[in-house]
């Protein structure tokens, strides 16, 4: 059921904000992890090669950390991809789902503040049907501090129904988000350390662990 874990993240460090403790205890427990990157930078849109370079060694460590067998990486256009039509998106996403036949995914959630977030969200979604990708088992939205919560509206809201225990590696998911050092800012900025360990706090006391991950689980089939 969790041998197979697909990871979709819009941006370099969702992965890590959304799951990264889940995804470390499903590789201790012998998971096969794969990581979908839909968003890069580059130099065509304004960044200096050193800021590159530094985020394609970023990615590298994340993925040994973590421990991540494959990484897709599809480079489209950062804070742009409402740029790409969603019919290519979705091919792109179909050809890794395919190949990788993921049972369980990991989604950023619909209602996040980044219109990236949201679009692939849908793209993703499009990608579940069982007929077309029969590995998948079980579908969970995972939330971005500083994206999930920022959006207006009551529709905006995240559900956690899911937890995921992770007392026993959310130091380390703290190490990995210190790998993307320049995406750091002083508390009470969200994506800092004071807190990303505050909401497995709360996320925790939820659900009766000192330290947990909550996600929305969107389908899951037995
Ligand atoms: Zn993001």
């Amino acid at each position: 059921m969790n041998d197979r874990v697909l990871v979709v993240a819009p941006h370099p460090d969702d992965e890590t904000l959304g799951c990264g403790g889940t995804l470390l205890r499903l590789h201790q427990q012998g998971a096969e992890l794969a990581w979908l990157i839909v968003t890069g930078i580059s130099e065509e849109f304004g960044w200096t090669s050193e800021r590159v370079k530094q985020r394609d060694t970023e990615i590298c460590e994340v993925a040994k950390f973590i421990g991540f067998s494959q990484v897709f990486n599809l480079r489209l256009p950062t804070t742009r991809l409402d740029s790409v039509s969603m019919q290519e998106l979705i091919n792109q996403f179909s050809v890794v789902f395919k190949s990788f036949e993921p049972q369980q995914l990991f989604l950023p959630n619909r209602s996040d503040a980044h219109t990236d977030h949201r679009v692939v969200h849908d793209a993703a979604a499009a990608c579940t049907k069982w007929f077309r990708y029969p590995s998948i088992r079980r579908v969970l939205a995972y939330e971005t501090i500083s994206e999930t919560g920022f959006g207006l509206g009551a529709e905006s809201e995240f559900h956690p129904n899911y937890f995921v225990d992770i007392s026993d590696f959310l130091e380390r998911k703290l190490k990995v988000v210190a790998i993307y050092q320049s995406e750091l800012g002083t508390f009470p900025f969200p994506r800092s350390i004071e807190a990303i360990r505050a909401l497995a706090a709360v996320r925790g006391a939820a659900s009766g662990f000192v330290a947990a991950e909550g996600f929305q689980l969107l389908r899951e089939r037995q």
